[in-house]
């Protein structure tokens, strides 16, 4: 197998999927490749149980400044849009009530000036205080055997969106591969790049793809393609997997805990299944792991490649490891994987959620779970929450830890937009299509501001 193409997407998760249904459904591009290595499309991230299924609006994850929710919104807004017009009888999502939840005086007060002073209450009409009755009604396992003395309040939101990312990813492919001149090769893997005077050639398992441009949506091997490239030279990875724990049907939607101060991960949280309500889902853990995909040894010499085996590499990660609230973190979240002691170490952090509930109620999601691909700024030796773009000539490189799923469409429409520019006015992007499409179904609330949504639409290219 071989092929030429205008442009070739590598990496069949949920970045690379929607930007094949972006650039084959809004643009005139003529041919279109998308490569995967495994026999499905979003077999590994994107998959249900690797992830948290939360379409992150920013509104509820106080790890979030109003700068980065601002961002995230759009985002969300995007995806909740393509899901309200193309998926009627909800086969992909749940909506459901989303909270987060403050105990006591102090995390009461947090979430108070977060609502108040913060900005967060102007930028999420949808979103309201709710005290203890209300919250009850909603979801009677978080108030059950709590101190009825303790302050209890929760910022909720009707907009509780459980994404069944994988299922999405496959829906924008199947409406993808309806337009000529789209391919999509699955258990194929690209084995290196190289530039030539047309492009780019990709030798892959199946023999050589040619293309004028390419784009790497392949989770953390973005990284490992960039470099070989000679980009990303001050960026390198540290993977966090995340476990889950289940239980019974404990909660309606989906309720998070406060973030804890200076943690960059998001703090644990409890929901129902997306398709089988019945189910509660706790987490995810946030370990490190020497490896690029969960439980796949092989890819242990991949992870060398973007761990960065060099001295700037090495002061990052002992600068960031050397952090008084991270280091018991990252030492307490080996535990949780461990049989028996695992679930009795993780239970407090379900209790913060269901006070009432005892060890037998959880067990480990087994299978469950993927790996961030967190990124390392060499410069900084700082960690970089958030995903990575790295746009070089007629390249662009995606590295997609959380909130990677719920941004997608984002990434894509900033993508499109580069990828024109590298077209030099041979192919042009259809945006107010592509809105109409998606952001433009996103419900709002009655009087939500109408600039805000014009802002929100002026959102320039990035990078
Ligand atoms: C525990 C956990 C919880 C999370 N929770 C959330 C959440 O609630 N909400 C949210 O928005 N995000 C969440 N995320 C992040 C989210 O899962 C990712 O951002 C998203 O799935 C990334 O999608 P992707 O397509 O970029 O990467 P992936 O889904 O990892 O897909 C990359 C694809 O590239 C393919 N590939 C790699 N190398 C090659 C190659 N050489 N040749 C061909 N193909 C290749 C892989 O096989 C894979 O299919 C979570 C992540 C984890 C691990």
């Amino acid at each position: 197998m071989s092929g030429e193409y205008d442009l070739v997407i590598v990496g069949g998760g949920i970045s690379g999927a929607s930007l094949l249904y972006t650039a084959a459904k809004f643009t005139d591009v003529e041919s279109i490749a998308l490569v995967e290595k495994e026999s499905t499309i979003a077999a590994l991230n994107s998959d249900r149980t690797n992830n948290s299924q939360t379409l992150h609006f920013g509104d509820i994850e106080t790890n979030y400044s109003l700068e980065k929710a601002r961002e995230v919104k759009e985002g969300a807004e995007l995806l909740a849009g393509y899901l309200e017009a193309h998926d009627p009888d909800r086969e992909m999502y749940a909506k459901r009530s989303k909270m987060v939840l403050g105990v006591g005086d102090e995390e009461v007060a947090s979430l108070r000036r977060r609502y108040d002073e913060e900005g967060f209450g102007d930028l999420y009409s949808k979103l309201r205080p709710i005290g203890r009755g209300e919250i009850a009604e909603l979801e009677p396992a978080v108030v059950e055997g709590r101190d009825p003395t303790t302050d209890l309040l929760a910022l909720q939101t009707p907009d509780g969106y459980v994404v069944d990312y994988g299922a999405t990813a496959r829906s924008f492919v199947e409406a993808a591969t309806e337009e000529d001149g789209v391919d999509v090769h699955t258990g194929v893997t690209v084995e290196d790049v190289t530039e030539t005077t047309r492009g780019y050639t990709l030798t892959t398992s199946e023999g050589p793809f040619d293309c004028d441009v390419a784009v790497f949506t392949a989770g953390p091997q973005s990284l490992q393609f960039a470099k070989d490239l000679g980009y990303g030279e001050d960026v390198v990875l540290l993977p966090v997997a995340g476990s889950f724990f289940l239980a019974d049907d404990l909660l309606d939607g989906k309720v998070y805990t406060l973030q804890m101060k200076r943690l960059p991960f998001a703090a644990v949280h409890g929901d129902a299944d997306v398709h089988d309500p019945s189910i509660t889902r706790f987490g995810p853990t946030a370990k490190f792991v020497p490896t690029l995909e969960r439980g796949r040894l092989r890819t242990v010499r991949d992870f060398l490649d973007v761990f960065g085996l060099n001295l700037p590499a090495f002061i990052s990660y002992a600068n960031i490891l050397a952090d008084r609230v991270l280091f018991p973190f990252v030492l307490r979240n080996l535990i949780y994987d461990l049989p028996r002691v695992g679930r009795r170490a993780f239970l407090p952090h379900v209790r913060k959620v269901v006070p009432g509930a005892e060890l037998e109620d959880i067990e480990r999601a087994t299978g469950y779970g993927g790996v961030r691909p967190q990124i390392v700024n060499t410069s900084t030796h700082s960690l970089d929450m958030g995903e990575a773009k790295i746009v070089g000539d007629d390249v662009v490189f995606n590295i997609t830890p959380s909130p990677g799923a719920s941004t997608c469409l984002k990434n894509a429409m900033r993508d499109v937009r580069t990828l024109m520019e590298f077209f030099d006015g041979e192919y042009a992007f259809d945006e107010a299509a592509f809105r109409a499409d998606t952001i433009d179904n996103f419900p709002r609330a009655d009087g939500e501001d109408e600039d805000e949504r014009a802002d929100a639409g002026a959102v320039p290219a990035e990078d």
